[in-house]
């Protein structure tokens, strides 16, 4: 498939993880991919895979929760690769721990990093979008958007991202833009890796035990995300909009 031929996307938090697979999975479809994320130096070396592979991507540093960075940032890519037809808002971060006791800062961070950075690139890529009359909005929800104990903080961001999703395509629907949403449930990550840390378990037996409660009887890998977002930052996705997509092994 080549479903990506001419198009420009922009990839957040692609150094590594669902990112860093769906950077690959869009490049090897054709897109030129700018990999966006906190740590440069890991972003510059996912750019380099892709390019090792064949592929056509660039680097960039950016924190996503810094709206000054956010814009001076696209400006560049945009530059770079004159426009930006598809945005993923993927970056994200989890400051677990329970309501009663959960700090401020922690709260914060979390709205930040997962949420109000999707509100500040799809600021800035839309721009690009609604001139040229064409974009695709993709942003990372997940399954604790419905309620996880210990994620007060990151529950709220990705529920906010489902309605933020649901608003942009009313708002952006008629510049040509598809806006959707994906929530995963559990897949192995350096963020799953580190939650099982946390909890005191090896990184195996947090995913058996996630795997024994999931229908399909095992958890998900990033390629498995990276799919379900080509796919809906695709044509074939043409007239879905406001929707989330829950990725999630038939669990409810
Ligand atoms: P990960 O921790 O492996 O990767 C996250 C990436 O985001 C890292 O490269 C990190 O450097 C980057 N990042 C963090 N803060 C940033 C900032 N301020 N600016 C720019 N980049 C920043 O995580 P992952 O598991 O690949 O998760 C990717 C997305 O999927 C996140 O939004 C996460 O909430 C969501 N998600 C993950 C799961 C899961 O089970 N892994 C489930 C549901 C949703």
């Amino acid at each position: 498939m080549n479903r990506f031929t001419d198009k420009v996307a922009v990839v957040t938090g692609a150094a590594q993880g669902i990112g860093a697979a769906t950077a690959h999975r869009l490049a090897e479809e054709g897109a030129t991919v700018a990999v966006l994320d906190l740590d440069a130096d890991r972003a510059l070396a996912t750019a380099q895979e892709i390019t090792a592979k064949g592929g056509s991507a660039r680097a960039y540093g950016c924190d996503v929760a810094d709206q000054d960075d956010v814009e001076s940032v696209f400006t560049k890519a945009a530059a770079d690769f004159d426009t930006v037809h598809v945005l993923v808002n993927n970056a994200g971060i989890t400051r677990d721990g329970l309501f009663f006791k959960m700090p401020r800062n922690d709260w914060d961070a979390v709205l930040a990093v997962n949420l109000t950075s999707a509100f500040t690139c799809a600021q800035a890529a839309q721009t690009y979008m609604v001139g040229q009359r064409y974009g695709k909005i993709v942003s990372l929800s997940s399954r604790s958007a419905l309620g996880n104990r210990g994620q007060a903080n990151y529950a709220a961001a990705k529920a906010g991202i489902q309605g933020l999703t649901a608003t942009l395509a009313i708002e952006l629907g008629p510049y040509g833009i598809n806006v959707n949403a994906v929530a995963p449930g559990y897949i192995a990550t350096a963020m799953t890796a580190a939650t099982a840390e946390r909890v005191g378990s090896s990184a195996e037996e947090h995913q058996r035990l996630a795997a024994e409660r999931t229908p399909l009887r095992r958890v998900g890998r990033p390629e498995e995300v990276a799919s379900v977002v080509a796919f809906l930052a695709s044509e074939d996705a043409s007239y879905v909009s406001g929707q989330t997509l829950y990725i999630n092994g038939g669990a409810r």
